[in-house]
């Protein structure tokens, strides 16, 4: 590296390089007292089923609003809390907080069938499911209005620990769905055997859907090849009308994009619920 450029005192670091090595140091000590200081907030986003035209559901998704950095991606600071140890306190905090907002919403008399979290393969250990089971007896939540979302790359690549983990908890009636669907390397084999409810079809294969045939060909396939499973569709990340009339076409089960709302804070999904025309 630039230590070893000269003997001279001048450093010839890449400023870039460096710079992201401070922000990460600085990242990492400050997302450990995030949590303490109430820097994270779960933001909701709605799922809409296109055969009712109502709320399926709303996945929860981790926001943290620092003092001084602003409101960091969680694309940055999940791999980052995966890596120093800290996604279990993370996970956790999203489950409660999502948990107890259902209830909220229940006693507003808003009508939300379920919560769907991500889940990193690193929260899949032994104790897992004892956790979600604690959290749902907590909040009095039935497990069927609770969904995970798992990437591809874990089903595929994580061992018989975590399948056993994940028929434990559908054993409950919890769903699980495959997230970012189409992007991984399952076979259809694979697809098969495991322990799943629903496919989130990825963002990639909705931008162009309205006007490639290929990724229309492509969506067709996997709704086609998910209802002969008994799969849900989700399709995800649909950003205007042109992609939700094809998505409709195809017949996904439901669809989740900025065209119906964005994630939300809590308050602001209270709001949309009530004056939003698609969904009442
Ligand atoms: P994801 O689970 O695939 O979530 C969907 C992402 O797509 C979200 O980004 C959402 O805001 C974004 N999105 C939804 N609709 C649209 C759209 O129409 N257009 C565009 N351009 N984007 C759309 P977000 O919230 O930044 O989250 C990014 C990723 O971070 C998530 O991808 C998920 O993998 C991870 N993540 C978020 N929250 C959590 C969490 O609580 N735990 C874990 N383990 N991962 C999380
Ligand atoms: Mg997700
Ligand atoms: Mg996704
Ligand atoms: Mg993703």
């Amino acid at each position: 590296h630039a230590k070893h450029l000269g003997g001279n005192r001048i450093c010839i670091y890449s400023s870039d390089l460096n710079d992201y090595a401070q922000d990460t140091i600085a990242l990492e000590t400050n997302l450990r007292l995030a949590i303490d200081r109430n820097e994270l907030e779960v933001y909701y986003q709605p799922q809409v089923s296109l055969i009712s035209s109502k709320v399926s559901g709303v996945e929860a998704l981790v926001r943290w609003n620092h003092p001084h950095f602003g409101l960091t991606s969680p694309q940055v600071f999940i791999p980052l809390a995966e890596e120093r140890g800290l996604i279990q306190a993370i996970g956790h905090f999203v489950l409660d907080s999502a948990l107890q907002q259902l209830t909220l919403w229940d006693k507003d008399g808003m009508v939300i069938p379920k919560v769907a979290i991500n889940v990193s393969a690193l929260e899949l250990k032994p104790g897992y499911v004892d956790a979600i089971q604690a959290a749902l007896t907590k909040y009095q939540i039935r497990p069927s209005r609770l969904e995970l979302e798992i990437t591809e790359s874990v089903l595929v690549s994580d061992g018989v620990e975590t399948m056993q983990i994940l028929e434990h908890l559908r054993g409950l009636g919890i769903t699980i769905a495959v997230d970012d669907f189409g992007v991984g390397y399952s076979s259809l084999g694979q697809l098969r055997r495991l322990p799943i409810d629903a496919l989130k079809v990825d963002k990639s294969f909705i931008d162009n859907i309205h006007n490639d045939a290929e990724d229309e060909a492509i969506v067709n396939a996997i709704v086609t090849m998910a209802r002969a499973l008994g799969l849900r569709t989700i399709a995800e990340g649909a950003e205007t009308d042109q992609q939700l009339s094809s998505i409709e076409k195809l017949e996904c089960d439901c669809v989740q994009g900025y065209v119906l709302g964005k994630p939300m804070s809590s308050t602001e999904l209270s709001k949309w619920m009530n004056f939003n025309p698609v969904v009442n």
